[in-house]
């Protein structure tokens, strides 16, 4: 299925103009407006014409029937039939197709057509919303935790449209828009009750539809142990133990908008040179996680162990009961990693073989039908993105990648290390946010 139409479908107002006079609206802009008709007869007649790029605008006399006139370049006084002539206080209305530019001229006349008794015209322009509910962290997130903060952001183009034209609207009273009110971006605050609330905004007095939906949680705290594996005389660390506590600041920076804190509990420094290497071919359980595994976890959270190599240039490994951490990781691995502790899966974009080259790829523009509906929200995505560069954001993208972090409301179609592209589970509907690593039996 394909929804472009819903991205750029606005409805706007204009009533009929009283005699001479001329309104011009602002460019680029499409706005409401009202033109009083005080002092015209009554039982006229309506004619309309709309000039612009062809059919980039339609008016309608009932946003529930069909359009009545399309724009052309040439544009011509279109007669309104007899059951939608309107009196002097109606309204039409004008759909915008793309962003583009327009005119609307109005002629009010006696029923005779012989004597317009009053003129109007106002310039329109339309302006495309893009609001990307899966976006680059830490923008639009999908969960947060009650009473905490997220930014949110739209773009539009053309972008000349004035900040304090943009007005942000909570959908429910779950999270409150903070500040500022107006504009392409604004801080957010969820509020002390849990569930599903949003975010829309109003242009220009058009009102929007939900732009992001957003799920309120009640925050969980996990206990984290962290193993450093040093070599048989006590060096060679993969990372200093005053660094631990940064690594889990990272990892919590993403945790946030699932509502996870990473709680670290203690530090282990292990003497064990064969351990600072762990064995890792995909698809055969390595012999080391195996080892760690086995090691007790003194607390009822998760076990991290940091190590210098992992095979296969792996940055981060995770099994049952226990995760690696490689010296080749970066900010995002080990909240991907948490990720897996909390029962999601591995999405790509693509597959290579051992010639590197390409076996398998997502191929096509984001669609309604390869996301959850509240990840896919308005559909206000740019009209061009790729479902493969969507991929590219999430946690759960399964390659390197410093900038992913995104966690979103719900499965997301991609590539399974098979190759298939299939709905995967990457989203916080597929979370136990309470995730456990075998915890010492007392
Ligand atoms: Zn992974």
């Amino acid at each position: 299925m394909d929804v472009w139409d819903a991205n750029i479908i606005r409805y706007n107002r204009i009533t009929k103009a009283p005699a001479d006079i001329f309104y011009q609206v602002e460019s680029n802009v499409f706005h409401r407006v009202d033109l009083p008709l005080s002092n015209a007869p009554e039982g006229g007649v309506q004619q309309v014409l709309i000039q612009g790029e062809q059919d980039a605008f339609r008016v309608y006399t009932d946003t529930n029937q069909p359009p009545v006139i399309t724009s052309s370049p040439g544009g011509a006084l279109h007669t309104l039939t007899p059951s939608t002539v309107l009196d002097k206080t109606a309204t039409i209305w004008i759909e915008s197709l793309a962003p583009s530019t327009g005119l609307v001229a109005h002629v009010y006349s006696n029923y005779a057509l012989g004597v317009p008794l009053c003129t109007g015209a106002v310039t329109i322009a339309s302006a495309r919303v893009i609001a990307e509910p899966i976006n680059y962290f830490p923008w639009n997130p999908a969960g947060l935790p009650k009473g905490c903060q997220a930014n949110y952001v739209i773009r539009l183009d053309p972008p000349d449209i004035y900040d304090d034209y943009i007005t942000w609207k909570s959908i429910n009273n779950k999270v409150f828009v903070y500040s500022p009110m107006t504009g392409t971006n604004t801080l957010v605050t969820a509020g002390q009750t849990t569930g599903l609330s949003g975010l829309t905004a109003d242009i220009m007095g058009c009102q929007l539809p939900t732009l992001f939906n957003i799920q309120v949680f009640e925050p969980k705290t996990v206990n984290v142990v962290v193993w450093i594996v040093r070599d048989n005389f006590g060096n060679n660390a993969p990372l200093i133990a005053g660094e631990v506590a940064n690594r889990i600041a990272e990892a919590n920076g993403r945790l946030l908008y699932a509502a996870i804190t990473l709680n670290l509990v203690a530090i282990v420094e292990v003497d064990n040179t064969a351990w600072q290497i762990v064995d890792y071919i995909s698809g055969i359980p390595s012999q080391r996680m195996g080892e760690f595994n086995a090691v007790p976890n003194p607390s009822n959270g998760i076990k991290v162990f940091f190590v210098n190599t992992i095979g296969n240039n792996t940055t981060g490994l995770r099994s049952s009961n226990s995760i690696a951490i490689s010296t080749s990781a970066n900010q995002s691995t080990l909240a991907h990693e948490v990720g897996h502790a909390c029962g999601l899966v591995d999405i790509y974009e693509n597959l290579r073989n051992s010639q590197n080259v390409i076996t398998a790829s997502v191929t096509g523009h984001v669609e309604s039908n390869r996301m959850n509906p509240l990840d896919w929200a308005a559909g206000y995505y740019p009209e061009n993105l790729q479902q493969a560069e969507l991929i590219l954001r999430l946690l759960m993208y399964g390659k390197k990648n410093e900038t992913k972090g995104y966690i979103p409301h719900g499965n997301v179609f991609g590539l399974n290390t098979s190759g298939a592209d299939v709905s995967r589970k990457v989203g916080l509907d597929g979370m136990n946010r309470q995730p456990q690593h075998q915890p010492q039996q007392p």
